[in-house]
This record gives C-alpha cells, structure tokens and sequence, in this order.
C-alpha cells in the first residue's frame, strides 16, 4: 500500500459536542490496527494534549497523548524556536499555559516578550486592559488561532479569534496566528508524524481552517460534512477540498479509502468522486 497518514480535525470530525460521530471509533480502529500514523489536529488550545486523549479514550477511542497536536502546542514550540526561554504573559488556559512550560517559557504579568492568546473562559476586562497596554509597550501579539467561534452543544460561542479582534482594535496591531490554517502548524503536524508532504491527508469539517491549511500545505483534503459546512457552502470557495464526504465513516469503504490515498485515482479525477458523494 502506498504509503500515508493522516492529519485529522476533531469537532464535527469524531464527535459533536460530546456526541461520538457513528463510525468514527471504528476508522481510528481501523488506522492503529493497520499501523497507519495519524494526529488529531485540534485548534482548541484549552486542553493539555492528555486532556484531549483522555476525552477521545472515554468516547471509545483508544488513542494516546502522541496521538494529539494543539496549536497551543504548535504556538509554544514556535515561540521556543523564535526565542528560546523567552517569557508570555497569557490569555488562556491550561493547555496554553503547559505547553509554554514544557518548551522553556516563563509565564510573567511584566515586560513579556509576548502576549499569547489562546481559548479561555477565565479573561476579564482587566486582563485584556493590561495586555493592551503591554502589546502597546512592545510585547508581541501572538494567537494560538483566529477562529472566530466555536460550536457547543448550546450554539456557539466566541472563539480565541473574537479576543484576539478585540486586542487588534483596541491597539491597532495584527497578531501573528499559529493554529490551522497557518503552514507553522500544518507542517509542524506533518513532520512529527514522519510523513512527506505528498504522502499527507487532512480530514477536516472547517473550509476556513482545515482545508484551506491542507490546501496551501500541498497536502490531500478530505471535507467531512458531519460538522458545519453543507455541500452547497463549496460554491463560495476559490479552493476546494479533493474529496467530500458525508462523513469520516465512509472512508471504511475500501474504494474511498484507496481513492483518499491516491491509489486509484489521480488527484484530478477526484472532482468527479467528489461531486458523486
Ligand atoms: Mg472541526
């Protein structure tokens, strides 16, 4: 078989809320019993990636702490690579805040080279006043991600990109975003899998965020919509995933699943399997 992996998206991916998608379980199965490497590439940096293991193992899939990448992750690895044990101040929560540790960070409230910003329940108009002023003095302005919400069980809510908004406007600086789609973390996923860059499947339900990534990375795209995108939606992008599926189930057809790998069908040919579906 030629050889492959997988980047994979979780929310709308594996589950809904806490809804296990049917079949899910049976794919990641699938995967570990074939020895296929795959990571799940989450953009949600609240979460050590044990946490996220621990989760996915309680809905029934067995995976491990080397199964999961965060951008919180991807963010605390690029910073340690940019400025080695440098020092944050930090909007966010745990899994921010542990990554940034394990790579040789300090958290500090005074002169930090950076102001990361991650999800979070915990900010209050305080914290966001003395990371202006911070940003404003110098510190740089660093997002694990810019979505702008996230789906929960009640509808959604404000993601990391709506704080991050509100710094933007309030200092009129960009901050620099390390979470899908940026190639930071699509690459840095691709590379700890030892996967080439054409041998790399994303599978992701966001056209914004997992497709566009895997779409500029070169990688093979796999549109799941099981999440919250609707086939129709396809018609706004200049680009386009080279599959679309109902969802991740599918791929346990041995057809789709050798198409995915580009064993049966040019990369081009897939518009038409991908319209059929
Ligand atoms: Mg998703």
């Amino acid at each position: 078989m030629r050889r492959h992996g997988f980047l994979i998206d979780m929310d709308g991916v594996i589950y809904r809320g806490k809804q296990l998608i049917p079949g899910a379980d049976q794919f990641i199965t699938c995967l570990l019993d074939r020895g296929v490497p795959f990571a799940f590439l989450t953009n949600n940096s609240q979460r050590t990636r044990r946490d996220v293991a621990t989760k996915l193992a309680r809905m029934g899939i067995p995976v491990d702490e080397s199964h999961i990448f965060t951008c919180a992750m991807a963010t605390a690895r690029f910073l340690a690579a940019q400025k080695p044990r440098g020092t944050a101040f930090v909007i966010g929560e745990g899994g921010l805040l542990q990554a940034l540790h394990t790579n040789g960070y300090a958290i500090v409230d005074d002169e930090p080279d950076y102001v990361v910003v991650g999800e979070g329940r915990t900010f209050n108009m305080e914290i966001v006043e003395h990371a202006v002023r911070l940003i404003l003095r110098g510190s740089k302005l660093v997002a694990t991600n810019i979505d702008p919400n996230c789906p929960t069980s009640q509808g959604l809510r404000p993601g990391c990109g709506a704080i991050v908004a509100m710094l933007e406007a309030a200092t009129g600086l960009t901050a620099f975003s390390v979470g899908k789609p940026s190639p930071v973390m699509m690459r840095a996923a691709r590379k700890e899998l030892g996967l080439a860059t054409d041998e790399t499947i994303m599978i992701g339900d966001t056209m914004e965020t997992d497709i566009l990534g895997g779409v500029q990375m070169g990688y093979r795209t796999v549109l799941v919509l099981s999440g919250g995108t609707q086939h129709d939606d396809l018609a706004r992008y200049a680009y386009r995933p080279d599959l679309v599926l109902d969802s991740i189930a599918d791929l346990a057809d041995e057809a789709t699943y050798a198409a995915v790998i580009g064993e049966t069908l040019p990369l081009v040919a897939h518009e038409s399997l991908g319209a059929a579906l």
